[in-house]
């Protein structure tokens, strides 16, 4: 038998190196797929698996570290569902049907709710600013409100609040995705609070319905994201905020306390505005920055 060329025996060389390296090629090609998937969704993934050794100092390493994720505490493995319903796009309730809510408005001078009343009337008689200006389907109603339980969504220890129907799956979902990755902690949360607590003051009262009132907001852990005044600053810093007077809560510091603030880009800011579509408190327009806060209007 004719012993093969040289050539020959070189090339069958080559494919007998390629074949032996080829299920390194698709494993690394594997984890870099991974990597790549992390780079969308980094609070999903825990921490172990974005700086893969396999990675370290390549170009696919760096891509995939997204931000410093500090974990405080281990937040309880959440339960996803794989879809879940939209939101109704009809919620609007019947004239007929009953409302009724409990008011109050907010004292400058007494920093209290004042004048506290209960109005009952039908869907169909609401007027002025009793009905959400952002939204139609939200009004100050009770019975437009209905029980978001963050129990049921990841965080076993926060109490429940109201929040308008037609937003109530989306805010469930965004609670979920805050729990994902441990690297937040939710400590309180607030919803639906009919008052008028914001607007222009008549005889020391505030004269205007927050968006709380129509449920179409939420406050975010209140002891460590507080409502500033006199702060017309864009972006909000640390430095920034300590010329601000401090008025709802307590004092913004996420150098201090990463899991539990409320920062532009962080985990709570990025599920608000993305998955709710609601904007943030720290950056609206005028003097007040509320750190606290999203709404359809940021207000
Ligand atoms: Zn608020």
């Amino acid at each position: 038998m004719r012993r093969p060329s040289t050539a020959a025996r070189r090339s069958r060389g080559i494919v007998f190196r390629l074949r032996a390296a080829l299920p390194l090629l698709l494993l690394t090609a594997c984890v870099a797929r991974t990597a790549v998937t992390v780079v969308d969704e980094p609070v999903a993934v825990p921490q172990a698996v974005v700086v893969a050794p396999a990675l370290e100092g390549s170009a696919a390493a760096e891509l995939v570290v997204p931000e410093p994720v500090v974990p405080e505490s281990v937040a309880p493995e959440p339960v996803v569902p794989e879809s879940l319903p939209a939101d109704d796009p009809t919620a609007l309730h019947p004239p007929s049907q009953a409302c009724h809510y409990t008011t109050y408005q907010w004292s400058m001078k007494r920093k209290t709710g004042v004048n506290r009343r209960t109005i009952s009337k039908t869907f169909g008689e609401l007027t002025g600013d009793e009905v959400d200006p952002n939204d139609a389907r939200c009004s100050v109603c009770e019975e437009n409100q209905v029980w978001l339980r963050p129990a049921d969504h990841g965080w076993p220890n926060i109490k429940p609040v109201r929040v308008c129907d037609a937003y109530a799956s989306r805010l469930g979902k965004a609670l979920e995705e805050m729990a994902v990755g441990g690297a937040f902690t939710l400590i309180d949360l607030e919803g639906y609070r009919p008052g008028r607590t914001r607007g222009a003051v008549v005889d020391g009262l505030r004269t205007q319905m927050s968006n709380h009132g129509y449920g179409t907001a939420v406050d975010i852990n209140a002891r460590h994201n507080g409502l500033y005044s006199g702060c017309n600053i864009s972006p909000v810093t640390l430095e920034g905020i300590r010329r601000c007077r401090l008025a709802v809560g307590g004092p913004w510091d996420p150098t201090a306390r990463p899991s539990t603030s409320v920062v532009r880009g962080g985990i709570p800011y990025r599920v608000m505005t993305q998955s709710v579509g609601w904007k943030w408190g720290g950056e609206i327009a005028g003097g007040t920055r509320d750190l606290m806060h999203f709404s359809l209007t940021g207000f």
